[in-house]
């Protein structure tokens, strides 16, 4: 299968879509080269979003002679109607486009609908009627209001972190999509770089026909890699499968999944990689994370203030100071 139907949008993309988050960290010319090639290579949805700096400028610069053959989701994290517009024609703008294929909600703390006082939908049926954007969407890192989208038959597109470690109620999730006709994106199928075996997770979703993952891209080698398996898909076999079964067992449900909506801490502690540490230094190339930068940037937790910013606004509900510290003693005595 390398082809799928986004629901009832009958948006039918290549089964691997782009996720356009990681080209802020490239050049202007590099994400060009990059966009370019998967556009050459047959890769047709693109995946980016107002709160991703210049990402959409880039697919904008990249893409916009060929708009009519690729699809483009954006977000927004507007909280108001005068943001959703601002933000709406800005994209629109940096995209060089006049239209949106999926307008994604951008991980909202509630699940916007009709009437509940922000305006929000009512702006999205708007932009629907007025033809700058075609389907409407949203995008969550809680299981609660994914499902509760789900259930209101108000979004044609969900976007919810999915992979090999998803638990039976994500599955169930997936599942409801389906039953629903809701376009499903999988965002974080490497589950933040704590997967690192890209063959195994392309494998476990190629078994859902109804679930497009976006893969994170920055560099030419992970494209290269993502193209391959469109020619030459991984099979879910023994081998992949134990890989499969070892991960889920060492990765239990309280890890971190450096999702970064904890941020910013003000003791200045990067939370996002410092609370995965200990599953960093064992399954990453130790190197990376062993040097002065990391092991000062690791100290910054004995810098906590106890302000719980980051436990009150973490999307899994971890107890992020506890992980924190658990994983900064972890790491002396790793050192
Ligand atoms: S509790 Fe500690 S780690 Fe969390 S945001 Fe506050 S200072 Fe930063
Ligand atoms: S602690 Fe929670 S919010 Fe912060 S990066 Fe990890 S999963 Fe995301």
């Amino acid at each position: 299968m390398s082809q799928i139907i986004l629901g009832k949008t009958g948006i039918c993309v290549n089964k691997n879509g782009f996720g356009a988050l990681p080209i802020q960290r490239i050049s202007k010319e590099e994400a060009k080269l990059l966009l370019t090639k998967a556009y050459d290579n047959g890769i047709n949805f693109y995946d980016t979003a107002r709160f991703y700096t210049d990402s959409e400028e880039k697919i904008g610069y990249a893409l916009s002679h060929v708009r009519e053959k690729i699809y483009i989701a954006s977000k927004t994290m507007a909280d108001n109607v005068k943001g959703f517009w601002e933000q709406l024609n800005t994209s629109l703008s940096l995209l060089k486009t006049d239209y949106l294929d999926i307008y994604q909600f951008h991980n909202p703390s509630f699940c916007p609908k009709p009437n509940d006082g922000t305006g929000l939908y009512e702006a999205m049926l708007e932009a629907k009627d007025k033809g700058m954007i075609r389907h409407i969407g949203i995008t969550n890192h809680r299981i609660k209001i994914a499902l509760e989208a789900a259930e209101s038959g108000l979004y044609e597109t969900i976007q919810f972190p999915f992979s090999y470690l998803a638990s039976n109620e994500e599955i169930e999730l997936v599942n409801k999509c389906k039953e629903y006709g809701i376009g499903f994106i999988a965002m974080k199928a490497l589950s933040g770089g704590l997967i690192s075996n890209s063959a195994a997770a392309y494998a476990y979703l190629a078994q859902y026909d109804n679930v497009l993952p976006i893969w994170g891209i920055q560099k030419e080698k992970e494209l290269d890699e993502f193209i391959s398996y469109v020619k030459n898909p991984p099979v879910l076999n023994k081998e992949l499968s134990e890989i499969i079964e070892l991960d889920k067992k060492e990765l239990c449900a309280d890890f971190c999944r450096g999702c970064g909506y904890c941020m910013p801490c003000p003791a200045n502690i990067d939370i996002p990689n410092s609370a995965r540490m200990s599953l960093m230094i064992r399954r990453a190339p130790t190197s990376i994370y062993l040097n002065e930068e990391w092991q000062e940037k690791m100290k910054r937790i004995d810098e906590c203030i106890n302000c719980n910013h980051c436990k009150n606004h973490c999307p899994y509900g971890l107890d992020t100071p506890k992980i924190l510290k658990r994983n900064w003693k972890d790491y002396k005595q790793f050192i």
